[in-house]
């Protein structure tokens, strides 16, 4: 017998009778906590997302700013510049008898005020040699790990700093500079890749924290450099944790028992339960607007193996772009200095309307980072052409390609 689809369609009705029921409901309780967070005082605030402990769910913590606010960006400098770097790679290919990788970084110098310009790079580095193939560690012990998949992709991000450093340092020194990563430096891929310690030592203590180095010392002797790291669509829900930590009438330890991850039996903290950060943005900024400063609510450990590069690269606030409300992290010379703060800001804000909602100079080197489905492919059979030139065993036949390749 066939499905009974007036069966069905009575019990489909009935269900989304129930959905539209908890949407309302969800409506409602949301504008309540709203209601109900912006009457919390910054000291208030202050001291429950301090003392919120290991609550079920993850809690930022909150600044003299306060716990939520909509603070308009100032006006940017006359004459100021945003630089940004953005890469993509071409992944070790078993099949290639050739180990190899390839790294391309992409960047945009653009400059505003009096003399405009706007410059463009893209820099591939094809890595051969057993020293680019391979991390080992430098105690001279046998140990030795591949670069490839996640740990290239972080490799990557470090060589991104490194070349937005190079790029800060060359520019004019009296121009005040807005530096722009994609995404994050959190390096959730090394977090999740459990490699030796050597590892996360080299990549992230030696050459990260070099390179951050340089871009803060740029600020401190030249002129303000405001360092950012831009994630679009966030699915974050640290600002929301400590509005729901602000209004739990509990303790953490009264919390952590009686109350999971979704929801309470404690009415007050129920009520907050569910919502995340850019909802909470989307209803309380107008565009250009910031968020207050936050510090994340993840342990500092968990950032990148107990080296703790949490504590100087862990503030954050978010900014609605114009057209949606995206994660800016920032690192602490840019967190602890009101002014450039707020230039940054200003900078960013008018990078996100000049984009129509998303930073230009960030689509500008992604551009000119991209590697595209076509460009592997020439790629491959480059390789396998030079290999068979070279006289060297190749696994498919590289004669029949060589006559197709346009610039062989
Ligand atoms: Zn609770």
């Amino acid at each position: 017998m066939a499905l009974d689809f007036g069966q069905t369609a009575r019990q489909m009705m009935s269900a989304m009778g129930g959905l539209s029921s908890t949407a309302r409901s969800r409506r409602q309780r949301f504008a309540d906590t709203l209601d109900r967070a912006l009457a919390i005082t910054p000291d208030e605030a202050a001291q429950r997302t301090a003392s919120a402990g290991s609550r079920p769910f993850i809690v930022a913590r909150t600044g003299p700013e306060g716990l939520l606010d909509s603070i308009p960006p100032p006006s940017p400098p006359r004459d100021w510049m945003a630089v940004s770097v953005d890469g993509s790679h071409i992944d070790v290919d078993r099949h290639l008898p050739l180990r190899c990788y390839l790294i391309n970084l992409g960047g945009c110098v653009l400059t505003y005020g009096a003399s405009p310009d706007c410059r463009f790079f893209s820099e591939p580095t094809l890595a051969t040699g057993e020293g680019d193939l391979y991390l080992r560690p430098d105690d001279g012990s046998n140990g030795e790990t591949p670069i490839s998949g996640a740990l290239l992709g972080a490799l990557r991000t470090v060589q991104e700093v490194e070349r937005l450093a190079d790029a800060v340092e060359t520019a004019p020194p009296t121009v005040p500079v807005l530096a722009l990563l994609d995404g994050t430096l959190a390096f959730w891929d090394i977090q999740r890749g459990n490699y030796p310690r050597y590892v996360v030592e080299k990549l992230v203590n030696d050459r990260l924290r070099g390179a951050l180095a340089r871009l803060r010392e740029a600020s401190r002797v030249q002129r303000p450099v405001a360092l950012a790291a831009y994630t679009s669509r966030p699915q974050t829900t640290e600002v929301a944790g400590a509005v729901r930590a602000g209004l739990c009438v509990s303790n953490a330890t009264e919390c952590t028992r009686r109350c999971s991850a979704r929801r309470s039996d404690l009415a007050q903290c129920d009520g907050a339960a569910g919502f995340d950060d850019r909802e909470l943005f989307d209803a309380l900024l107008e565009p250009g607007h910031r968020s207050p400063l936050y510090q994340t609510g993840r342990r500092a450990s968990h950032f990148a193996m107990d080296l703790a590069v949490g504590t100087e690269w862990s503030r954050f606030y978010y900014v609605n772009s114009g057209t949606e409300v995206a994660r800016v992290e920032v690192p602490d010379w840019v967190a602890e200095d009101p002014e450039l703060l707020a230039t940054g800001h200003a900078m960013l804000a008018k990078q996100c309307e000049l984009g129509l909602g998303y930073p230009v100079v960030i689509s500008e080197a992604h551009e000119q980072a991209v590697v595209s489905g076509r460009d592997r492919e020439e790629f491959r059979k480059l390789a396998l052409l030079l290999m068979e030139r070279n006289g060297l065993p190749t696994p498919e036949s590289a004669k029949t390609l060589s006559k197709r390749m346009p610039w062989a």
